[in-house]
């Protein structure tokens, strides 16, 4: 009987998948329907039932109902939205605020949480895990955008439970790619991850040292390869507009047809020099009766040309992140490949051109390696495999408090080490009082209270008294995987008490 307790999960934006590592091989685990990556959709019908993953993807493709099926759902989890907002995206349901969430609206008016559609998609996943182990996992790593915020963080952490993981551990994707392509065994490295997915991208950089992983916050943007099919959509919706006066713009059923076509003619442009985009029935005509279809060719070149603009940009991000921390290209000995987009010939070789020397490793398949370090960093859990490594990410927010004027209080800033302790001093205000309240806060430095995420709020009782005169100390730590602690002490009778713990 295998000793997976713990499995793997990347959650992706347009795919997902999951994986674990046994006492001797890492598994990535197929679907039923035989794909190890799992499109990150799930569909609803009329009664409410759910279809996940390629089902769920078909059903979009085949039955032109769009309104229903449900995509690129990481993208709304944990974030606000404000009643009255409309969330909806050009294409796809309607999103709209409900108790301050994005929800989706699906058939009779229900709406759907972001938090609950991960679910989903992770039920699925855990499924397909479970059949492969012969047993049910109970615990799970599921993998996070080093820049999701906390909210963020607790809704994913969220949809783990719901899924039916008793225990669910949150890592970033860079740190598990640094994993997957085996950093924790290397004497000394600086590195780089540079991931360009289907929806996002994120450039990320740090050092790994006989085990230690330490990455600092990472920049990245709502930037992937749905944005450079869109791009060719473009020029080919203007080409039929030219050749044939007809606007695809306007029949929806154009678009749906279209882009999965544009997507693979984009993966076709990696290998090859041209490809061909060939949709029938692309167009219904109203007025001469009947549908017409589109064809065209598209060379490399022209991809690269209507595309460079968006390669362009993430050498940009890459830039800024490197001059915030100081570094020239110079400083970087490897740089990781993460992500389907890393294939594209022109986005490979802006890379090269800019970091130069460093060696650039595709050794790694690009869809697989968040995935492949979230099932080693599970194996780690269950003790399969050794724990040789020490993860850190330097604090990519601030943390702190709110004071009595309602402003942010910062104790530990931006780029703080992991195990650095910071301590602010909170006491009471007016004579007599009986508590102190603390509200324990994250966000960005200057910003006053109401615009961070409120993590903790805790009511100290103290011994009623002249003003001023119970001091208690309140001390922040952030561990190696990101996660908060906050401490009270009081000052007169050094007491500790637990404020807030992982
Ligand atoms: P990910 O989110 O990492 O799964 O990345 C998926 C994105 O990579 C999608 O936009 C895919 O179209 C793109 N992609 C995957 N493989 C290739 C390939 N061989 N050539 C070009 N793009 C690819």
């Amino acid at each position: 009987m295998s000793k997976n307790k713990t499995v793997g999960i990347d959650l992706g934006t347009t795919n997902s998948a999951v994986a674990y590592h046994d006492e001797r091989s890492l598994h990535l685990v197929e679907s039923t329907s035989g794909h190890v990556l799992m499109p990150s959709v799930v569909a609803v019908d009329k009664g409410g039932k759910f279809t996940v993953g390629h089902h769920a993807l078909r059903k979009l493709k085949r039955d032109f109902d769009p309104e229903f099926v449900f995509s690129n759902i990481k993208k709304q989890i944990g974030m606000p939205a404000q009643e009255g907002e409309d969330y909806t995206t050009a294409y796809g349901p309607q999103i709209v605020a409900v108790n301050g969430e994005r929800h989706f609206i699906g058939p009779n008016k229900q709406t759907y949480s972001p938090t609950e559609l991960s679910a989903e998609i992770l039920k699925s996943l855990k499924a397909s895990a479970d059949r492969k182990l012969k047993k049910p996992s109970s615990g799970v790593v599921i993998t996070v955008p080093a820049a999701f915020d906390n909210n963020r963080i607790l809704d994913t952490k969220e949809a783990g439970l719901m899924a039916g993981f008793k225990r669910v551990i949150i890592k970033t994707e860079p740190e598990m790619a640094a994993l997957a392509f085996g950093l924790h065994k290397t004497p000394f490295t600086r590195f780089g991850v540079f991931d360009l997915g289907g929806g996002t991208f994120d450039i990320a950089h740090g050092t790994a040292a006989k085990g230690d992983i330490n990455i600092e916050p990472p920049i990245g943007e709502e930037l992937g390869g749905t944005d450079f099919d869109k791009a060719v959509w473009r020029y080919l919706a203007a080409a039929y507009q030219q050749d044939e006066g007809k606007d695809l713009d306007s029949q929806p059923i154009a678009k749906l047809k279209l882009m999965p076509t544009i997507e693979e003619a984009k993966r076709e442009l990696t290998d090859l020099d041209n490809a061909f985009v060939r949709a029938q029935g692309i167009y219904i005509d109203y007025e001469g009766g009947g549908t017409r279809d589109l064809q065209y060719t598209i060379t490399r070149e022209k991809f690269d040309e209507l595309t460079k603009h968006l390669v362009d940009k993430t050498i940009e991000l890459t830039k800024r992140l490197l001059e915030r921390d100081d570094k020239t290209p110079r400083d970087f000995d490897e740089i990781l490949l993460v992500g389907g987009m890393t294939r594209v010939p022109a986005v490979r070789k802006a890379i090269e051109d800019f970091f130069g020397k460093a060696r650039i490793r595709d050794d790694v398949n690009p869809d697989y390696a968040v995935v492949m370090g979230a099932a080693i960093a599970a194996a780690q859990e269950d003790d399969i495999l050794p724990r040789t490594f020490n993860f850190s990410q330097s604090v990519a927010f601030s943390f702190g408090l709110e004071d009595e004027h309602g402003n942010f209080a910062v104790a530990l800033p931006v780029g703080a080490a992991p195990g650095e302790i910071a301590e602010l001093v909170v006491t009471t205000a007016q004579d007599g009082q009986a508590s102190i309240p603390i509200g324990i806060l994250q966000g960005d430095a200057g910003s006053k209270a109401k615009d961070c995420v409120r993590l903790t709020r805790y009511e100290h009782r103290v011994q009623p008294g002249p003003a001023e005169k119970p001091r208690i100390s309140v001390e922040f730590m952030v561990d190696n995987s990101g996660q908060l602690t906050v401490t009270g002490r009081d000052q007169q009778t050094n007491q500790s008490f637990p404020i807030r713990e992982p």
